[in-house]
């Protein structure tokens, strides 16, 4: 498993403001938005390009387009889904599949109620969103659902990640074509399996619930 930490200031600005208790959730939102973006622009760059050629009004020249087949992107449900759009805005043409999973309040394990993925991902490069990588439990769990279907590599954009959840994560996964980028690592997960400093209940704060 490899990890990137995204060292850039506008990232860091605006993982600050999401920190912040203080900050709206519209303005949550919008900023999950603003934050997915830059991530995906480096985790987009191991994305499969083809050459072809083509004509400008000007001269006949050559380029490079997305290989076949489409990457898949998969929002891990609920918290995932805030952060699905500004993932598209870069990969306009990707197949979007959809994971619910949820994690028990008490034994903090992850299970899985809803599965929309393509059956075989032979050949897919395949982009798991989840904002928070906390216990690693939900993220691990996806990534082996994706390259139990034989997806070439997975790419996890988290917008934070705990120490504890890095190292089970690589515990757990090994030596697999797995890439965490992240905004930040944070210092540890506390006994609620929040991580610390954080952010909150990312879920929570993108769709406004309290409860
Ligand atoms: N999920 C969240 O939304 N926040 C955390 O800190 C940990 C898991």
């Amino acid at each position: 498993m490899r990890l990137q930490v995204i060292d850039h200031p506008l990232v860091a600005h605006k993982l600050t403001v999401l920190r912040d208790e203080r900050t709206d959730t519209p303005t949550f939102r919008r900023l999950t938005d603003e934050l997915v973006t830059l991530l995906a622009y480096e985790a987009t760059r191991g994305v499969r390009v083809e050459s072809c050629r083509l004509r400008t009004p000007v001269a006949a020249t050559s380029g490079v387009r997305l290989s076949s087949p489409r990457p898949l992107v998969v929002p891990i449900l609920r918290a995932g889904l805030g952060m699905l759009d500004g993932m598209l805005r870069l990969l306009p043409t990707a197949e979007v599949g959809f994971l619910g999973m949820v994690r028990d309040e008490h034994t903090l394990a992850a299970s899985t109620y809803a599965t929309r993925i393509p059956k075989d991902l032979s050949h897919r490069q395949c982009f798991a969103l989840d904002p928070m990588l906390a216990t690693g439990g939900t993220l691990a769990a996806a990534v082996e659902l994706l390259l139990g279907r034989d997806a070439h590599d997975v790419t996890a954009l988290c917008l934070l990640a705990s120490p504890e959840g890095l190292e089970a994560m690589h515990e757990r996964l090994g030596d697999v074509s797995v890439t965490v980028v992240t905004a930040a690592v944070d210092e540890r997960l506390n006994d609620q399996g929040y991580i610390v400093p954080g952010l909150g209940d990312a879920g929570d704060r993108l769709y406004g619930t309290t409860d």
